[in-house]
């Protein structure tokens, strides 16, 4: 690359907020076959909101009290919004006590005398808990795009809050564009399956990767690079860095975590998905220059 071609790419980049690192970023950001996109911040707003209290056999705000005195300990942004439901319902706060963080799965803690589980459909498995009947309420909330985080009393299935977290408004132009740039759009998220769909569904994305845990995101990043194909993620959370590290091109969203901004090559200062296809571009465009 000549001097002159980078320093366009860089300044071009940097009118838009897109911030490329250094002169391989931009030069990378020219042969990138395939574009992972986080789920959760990234391809969604990243502000959950709770649509749906489903109870079994209790009271749903007696459901909710317990399921935020336990999430009121975690930092989970699921846990923020459940919290955020039982004050704004005026629910009485309850003290939890052992808590544990379940990284991937959910929470569990102690709360009025009681073991309260607060998570996937793994969570649950893994508490012993047989979930019953709170199978077909997963699935109907999933069917909606939203997540269902499932809850369990003393080992028994308790009830299903549904949880919103609504698509950017350039989300799906974000990823037409990619396609129109002849790139594969890939979604990556440790939600549910049926949610992930639903959601890439709406987005126009065609292939989907759910229910990773955040250890793997890296190993998943790996496998999409066998044979040599070079590959972006784009991501903001903690849980993304190993993956923006393995990625060939490592994009963070501005609004993200500083682990993220840090890992990665390139920053969307604009938090817009629509600046993705525009840090491809003017990637595309340096090359060009160079030849
Ligand atoms: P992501 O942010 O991509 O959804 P996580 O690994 O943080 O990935 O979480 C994976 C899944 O585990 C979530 O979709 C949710 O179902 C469940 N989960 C994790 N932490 C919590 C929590 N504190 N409360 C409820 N559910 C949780
Ligand atoms: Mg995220």
């Amino acid at each position: 690359a000549t001097p002159t071609a980078i320093m366009v790419g860089t300044g071009l980049g940097a009118k838009r907020g897109v911030l490329f690192k250094n002169a391989i970023a931009l030069e990378t950001s020219a042969r990138i076959q395939v574009v992972v996109m986080d789920k959760t911040g990234t391809l969604t707003r990243g502000e959950p909101e709770v649509t749906d209290v489903i109870a079994e056999g209790i009271a749903a705000d007696e459901l909710l009290r317990l399921a935020a005195a336990v999430e009121r300990e975690s930092e989970h942004p699921l846990a923020e919004a459940i919290v955020g439901h039982a004050d704004a319902r005026g629910l009485e706060p309850l003290r939890a006590g052992r808590f544990e963080n379940v990284p991937g799965h959910g929470a569990v803690a102690d709360v009025a005398g009681r073991r309260v589980a607060v998570g996937n459909r793994r969570l649950l498995e893994r508490e012993g808990v047989d979930v019953g009947t709170l199978d077909a309420r997963r699935d109907e909330v999933a069917a909606g795009g939203r997540t269902a985080v499932m809850v369990a009393v003393d080992g028994v299935a308790a009830g299903v809050i549904g949880i919103a977290d609504a698509p950017r408004q350039t989300s799906a132009a974000a990823v037409a564009a990619l396609h129109d740039l002849g790139v594969e759009v890939v979604m990556l998220t440790g939600d549910n399956t049926a949610t992930a769909r639903r959601i890439a569904q709406r987005l126009g994305i065609d292939t989907v990767i759910a229910e990773v845990l955040p250890g793997d995101k890296a190993t998943k990043i790996a496998e999409l690079q066998a044979g040599g194909r070079r590959v972006a993620m784009v991501g903001d959370g903690v849980n993304d860095a190993p993956a923006l590290a393995q990625a060939d091109l490592g994009i963070a969203i501005g609004a993200g975590t500083d682990v993220a901004i840090e890992t990665a090559d390139v920053v969307l200062m604009r938090s817009d998905p629509l600046d993705v296809p525009t840090a491809l571009r003017i990637g595309r465009g340096t090359l060009r220059k160079m030849r």
